[in-house]
């Protein structure tokens, strides 16, 4: 048995204390490690009653076919996408009417249709406009709690190849 670790009782050999789960940065689900978002993005971005929100570090499941969007890290809460204001760009990246673009309203096909040509780069050159004119808010209106660019860039390149 490991040596109890509480602070008050360094050392003993028993603890009647409940002990306090460690955090775990993986999804439940599917076991990936999440990206951690701030309470603002869930704020902005949970259908629920912000009442069922605790002081505790949540998590962003990117898996494409994982039915959890954010978690927490003790290991309590998940909240599926049903529980979420937006459809989740990760979880339908192969779907054209998926947004990819949440301040901009930009969606996946219209993303993939302006690759090659003279219009590539026209989403992220007007992304970048707009986030320059700070128009852009993606801690509240992009599920993953950040910039999309590096998922348009991404969506672009598929699309090039294929
Ligand atoms: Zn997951």
């Amino acid at each position: 048995m490991e040596p109890c670790a509480c602070p008050s009782s360094a050392g003993a050999s028993t603890c009647d204390r409940t002990p306090v789960p460690a955090a775990d940065n993986t999804c439940p689900s599917c076991g990936q490690a999440g990206k951690r978002v701030e309470s603002q993005t869930l704020k902005g971005l949970l259908a629920v009653p912000l009442t069922q929100l605790r002081d505790v570090e949540y998590r962003f499941c990117r898996t494409l076919d994982c039915a959890v969007v954010y978690f927490s890290v003790d290991g309590v809460q998940q909240f599926a996408e049903d529980a979420i204001r937006e459809r989740v760009f990760q979880k339908h990246a192969a779907d054209d009417a998926a947004l990819v673009c949440y301040c901009f309203r930009h969606t996946v096909g219209v993303v993939r249709s302006q690759r090659g040509g003279t219009n590539s780069g026209d989403v992220v050159a007007a992304i970048q406009a707009g986030i320059q004119a700070g128009q852009c808010a993606c801690d509240i209106r992009n599920p993953q709690g950040s910039c999309c660019l590096g998922n348009v860039r991404a969506v672009a390149d598929s699309g090039r190849d294929s």
